[in-house]
């Protein structure tokens, strides 16, 4: 890497690192270690992040009116058989299990995996199709992108 390759990369990651801890401000719960250079947002596939986002301030303004703001933890996030998963736990509070609100952030977190299945992990366009390797849910337009891409991928109608 030469100097101006790493001068623009220096700066490209100081705009990253800025805008994440802009993020976390927002949306504690999103982060993920002190150097800032990922969130939990990062982990989504791209296409349900906004989506996402949606429901993480939903949860965030739930936390934040129960003087809540350091109680949550998220652990893991991934895509599994063509629904987000989020894991998380909740800390600070072993007397949790009778909190209204922690039904309502748990009921949340279920919709947003449930619902993530209708919407393109590619763009998060409205979902027709999925994959037929690892069952991912995919739009008409991104169908052709994958097909032409990866021959030995079908893609077909959800069922
Ligand atoms: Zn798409």
């Amino acid at each position: 890497m030469n100097l101006v390759e790493r001068v623009r990369l220096f700066f490209s990651e100081h705009k990253i690192i800025k805008n994440n801890k802009k993020l976390v401000k927002k949306i504690p719960f999103l982060k993920m270690d002190d150097n800032y250079k990922r969130t939990w947002l990062d982990e989504v596939p791209y296409g349900w992040q906004k989506f996402a986002l949606i429901y993480f301030e939903k949860i965030e303004t739930i936390l934040n009116d129960h003087n809540a703001k350091d109680y949550l933890r998220i652990t893991e996030v991934k895509e599994k058989w063509g629904k987000l998963r989020i894991y998380y736990s909740f800390v600070n509070n072993p007397k949790y299990e009778q909190n209204k609100w922690i039904e309502d952030i748990d009921r949340l977190f279920a919709t947003l995996e449930k619902e993530s299945w209708k919407l393109c992990i590619d763009c998060g366009a409205v979902a027709s199709y999925q994959t037929n390797d690892y069952v991912t849910p995919v739009c008409g337009k991104c169908k052709e992108v994958i097909e032409r891409l990866y021959p030995n991928v079908t893609v077909t109608p959800k069922s």
